[in-house]
């Protein structure tokens, strides 16, 4: 999930381009709308792809990435939404299972790393309950609301192969899928 305020202009350092990163598949690949695998071994090659998968997260920069997102299809999801001007708090949750949901608020202006350029108003649950499993495989229990309770949803979805896109009015879908067929076509000219 995008950052809820962009930042005003990004480092004048030019990220080099190595092999420390993952590029993000964006709308319409196919891959986004797969539902993951449970992830049941968590070894020295997981840890690697959660490394990886944070230093694209926190590059983009973004507050929530989904393994599917990088090509990973696997059930596996990395959030930090600790403000900006605190230091980082990677949290990783590994299989992840909505236990129960409740209420109703309006996630203002979502946005995603593979949606780029769109961001829209979606409605989520107010609180939710999600057991899982940490990277070192400890089993975890998390009591959502808020912001939090909002990326856990809308990276959840992801791993369910749903984009956010997919929970606003038709109307509004369309006329971002209108935008993206334009773009391509006007691309592959
Ligand atoms: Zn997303």
């Amino acid at each position: 999930m995008k950052s809820i305020s962009e930042p005003h202009n990004k480092s004048n350092e030019q990220q080099h381009d190595d092999m420390s990163k993952f590029n993000i598949l964006t709308y319409p690949d196919i891959f986004l709308s797969q539902p993951t695998q449970p992830l049941d071994n968590i070894d020295g090659k997981v840890q690697e792809m959660i490394d990886k998968m944070a230093l694209t997260m926190y590059d983009a920069p973004g507050i929530g990435l989904a393994a599917i997102q990088v090509g990973w299809d696997k059930s596996v999801l990395i959030y930090d939404i600790s403000p900006r001007d605190e230091s980082r708090s990677l949290q990783v949750l590994i299989n992840p299972k909505v236990i129960t949901q409740e209420g109703e608020i309006l996630s203002e202006n979502e946005g995603c790393l593979s949606v780029p350029d769109f961001r829209a108003d979606v409605k989520r649950a107010a609180s939710i309950t999600v057991e899982g499993h940490d990277r070192d495989g400890n089993p975890m229990k998390i009591d959502a609301e808020g912001i939090l309770a909002i990326v856990l949803q809308h990276e959840i979805d992801h791993l369910n192969g749903t984009l956010f896109i997919e929970r606003i009015s038709s109307l509004k879908r369309q006329m971002y899928k209108r935008r993206v067929k334009k773009k391509l076509s006007a691309g592959s000219k």
